[in-house]
């Protein structure tokens, strides 16, 4: 084994290997860009050295920066993780020429795997089924309508180097072929400097299932089962799970054995993965073999009970595979949730800040795989991936229960997350019938006529959560004035019964708090139905609240701001406002107002960042209708008009920062 090996990689995954090495008693090196001079990865290694710039070339993919830290630092090998130099030949080629180690293949297997037509040829000659297409790179538009017309419509135009999901365009028909093939050849020289396009059949709502195999250097290859990844926006994964519900034994023997194949005939060593795609009929078709640690790695772990980091260690430095196919059993379930900084609702623009505030989940069989922490800056220049969730159950039912359990009391603020949007997906009917396709995104979560509504239940246990903790809230506030008050008289404060009134989007409870009992005890009446809650102890005035709503458990993310409250639960996050009874009777039975404000303006309920302004200088306006939109505790709200009314000026634009109270919009007086 190793003594001291250098980490080639950032973020969460340089974090996952240093925790490795740890265990095992190999010293490690980090190596880190001036952007993240405080990041995990550097606090967590024995030794770090600082490699440039934080842009990329100057930093994680300056190869012999790299090589010279690791030789001055004494290390024996490198570990490039995923991403940056892990697939690169030229790379792997200098490290060994280094004398160093390169954890991972040799890079003659890189080189040709990392072109997709070399390896799908390679493909082809270890009898590995291949997507029916062109082999070949399109010469011009010409033989290109000529290719797509015999491999038959609709086509994928997919580079021969790309990764990522850069750069393939589905094409319908004969007349969107030139447009695309253009778009696809520019974009591909961008991304990787190669301008070579092939033309493979578009398979219509396939899944994604890929193999992961392992093999030593004297001629030992094993898989360890496979990996769902089905759960993709723009062909780049977000859900992972293993095993897959689309394959049974004998399907898995087939894709695994012909994997191994695929390696041998290769002459490939340590770790990897073959992808496939899998069409409505069953019948699989190789995509491309990854030459590297998966970033969903962590739930062949988990299944398998097996560390692959350290396998890769193992095996780089010359043992022999300490287990034979026979030994591969898989056992429960295991799901991953990618949490990356960007914003679902704005087509999954990465979202950059600082991490103010971050409180990780825990529960049974919750694994964490964290590069970040409260303080961590998230920039422009890296993968917004911050973390991955992983879970595991006795079964996928199990495992997904946690994984949503896990969403529920995962808290990131100063970016906005996709965790609320992964977890509204692990609610979703179809995800947990386990049928699943690549198209399932744009499906069922886009498709707005397919919307499903959240459950009642749901909605009465976020308006429980607000409520309480509103209620918190103003007995707080009403604690710290007692001394001011014993003067006046008694504080109403020390009553059992407590009225409010939630409302959300579209609902309105009547919310009626009776204390049964202690303080931790209540009685909560919710429009007709009622529920026993208890709340944690002594005080619970916090971002996540945990409750138990009829003897069932219930984790919450809330973000609070005067009366306005967000929760979120189990994918839905909803904004709920909160009176008592006094406030809503002033604001619901008294004579309303034709312009039921100070004057004539529309002023700013909440601190936010105004993103759209929904109306123009002139219009007539109407009650309720929606004006201007703000960003505010990480999710978007509409500021309706209080009134009808004619605008007579616009006193804010899209990217201004507003605080509660500004005037947003001067109506005309009449
Ligand atoms: P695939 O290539 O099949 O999509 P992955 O889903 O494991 O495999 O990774 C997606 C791509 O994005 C890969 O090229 C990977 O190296 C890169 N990538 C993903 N996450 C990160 C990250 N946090 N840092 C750097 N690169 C990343
Ligand atoms: P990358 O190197 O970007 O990971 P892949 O070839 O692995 O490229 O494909 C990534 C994703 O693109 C797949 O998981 C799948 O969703 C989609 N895809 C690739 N090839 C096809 C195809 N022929 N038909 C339909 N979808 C495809
Ligand atoms: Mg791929």
């Amino acid at each position: 084994m190793f003594e001291k090996i250098l980490i080639a990689n950032r973020g969460e995954i340089a974090v996952r290997i240093l925790s490795t090495c740890k265990r095992l008693g190999v010293r490690t090196v980090a190596v880190y860009s001036d952007s993240d001079f405080r990041s995990m990865h550097v606090i967590n290694a024995d030794e770090a050295v600082l490699l440039g710039g934080a842009r990329p070339a100057e930093s994680y993919l300056n190869m012999d920066k790299i090589i010279e830290a690791a030789l001055g630092t004494g290390c024996q090998a490198i570990h490039p993780g995923y991403g940056f130099l892990s697939e690169n030949a030229v790379f792997a080629e200098k490290v060994e020429a280094a004398g160093l180690v390169f954890i991972g293949p040799p890079a003659k297997v890189i080189a040709a795997m990392g072109d997709k037509i070399e390896a799908k040829k390679l493909a082809i000659i270890a009898g590995v089924p291949t997507v029916p297409g062109h082999i070949e790179p399109v010469a011009d538009l010409e033989s290109a309508v000529k290719v797509a017309d015999e491999v038959g419509y609709p086509v994928l135009l997919k580079p021969a180097a790309g990764g990522g999901g850069k750069g393939m365009r589905a094409v319908d028909g004969p007349d969107d072929l030139a447009s695309a093939l253009s778009l696809c050849q520019k974009e591909t020289l961008k991304s990787f400097g190669d301008a070579r396009i092939f033309v493979e059949r578009y398979i219509k709502r396939p899944r994604h299932i890929e193999i992961q195999i392992m093999a030593d250097s004297h001629g030992n290859v094993v898989h360890l089962g496979e990996r769902e990844c089905s759960i993709q926006r723009r062909y780049q994964k977000i859900i992972e799970e293993s095993p897959s519900c689309a394959l049974d034994a004998g399907l898995r023997e087939k894709m695994g054995s012909l994997a191994c194949s695929l390696a041998k005939r290769a002459g490939y060593t340590n770790a990897g993965t073959v992808e496939f795609i899998l069409d409505e009929n069953q019948e699989f078709f190789f995509l491309e073999m990854n030459t590297r640690l998966q970033v969903e790695h962590p739930v062949t772990e988990l299944v398998n009970n097996l560390d692959l980091v350290e396998m890769q260690l193992r095996v780089s430095s010359g043992e022999v595979l300490p287990i034979a196919q026979t030994d591969v059993v898989l056992k429960g379930w295991s799901i991953e949730v990618r949490v990356c900084a960007e914003n679902p609702a704005r087509d999954f623009a990465p979202s950059v800040g600082l991490i103010t505030r971050y409180a990780a989940p825990k529960g049974k069989r919750v694994r964490v795989d964290s590069g970040v922490d409260a303080g961590s800056s998230v920039g422009v220049f890296y993968d917004p991936m911050l973390a991955k969730v992983i879970t595991w159950g006795e079964n996928r039912e199990q495992a997904r229960q946690r994984m949503v359990q896990a969403l529920n009391g995962y808290h990131i603020e100063g970016v906005f997350t996709n965790i609320d949007f992964a977890n509204r997906i692990l609610n979703h009917p179809v995800f947990i019938k386990g049928e699943l396709s690549t198209d399932f995104i744009p499906t069922y979560i886009f498709d707005e006529s397919k919307k499903i509504e959240p459950p009642l239940s749901s909605l009465h246990a976020m308006a429980i959560a607000t409520t309480l903790m509103h209620h918190l809230r103003k007995s707080l506030v009403q604690h710290a004035l007692r001394p001011l008050k014993s003067r006046v008289g008694p504080s109403h404060f020390s009553k059992n019964t407590y009225e409010f009134v939630a409302r959300t989007e579209g609902n309105v409870f009547k919310m009626r708090l009776d204390k049964n009992g202690s303080e931790f005890q209540w009685r909560i009446r919710v429009n007709d139905d009622i529920y026993r809650v208890i709340t944690p102890q002594p005080e619970f005035y916090r971002r996540r609240l945990k409750l138990s709503i009829n003897e069932q458990e219930y984790h919450f993310r809330l973000n609070y701001e005067g009366n306005f409250i967000v929760a979120a639960y189990c994918g839905v996050s909803l904004l709920y406002e909160i009176y008592n009874l006094r406030e809503w009777k002033l604001a619901h039975y008294m004579p309303v107002p034709s312009m039921k404000v100070v004057d004539n303006i529309l002023e700013c309920p909440m601190p936010g960042l105004v993103v759209d302004v929904k109306c123009a200088v002139g219009d007539q306006v109407f009650k309720g209708q929606e004006l201007v939109i703000l960003e505010s505790m990480k999710m978007e709200s509409a500021v309706s008009s209080p009134g009808d009314g004619v605008i007579e000026e616009i006193l804010v634009k899209a990217g201004d920062a507003v605080e509660s109270g500004n005037v947003l919009v001067r109506f005309k007086k009449t």
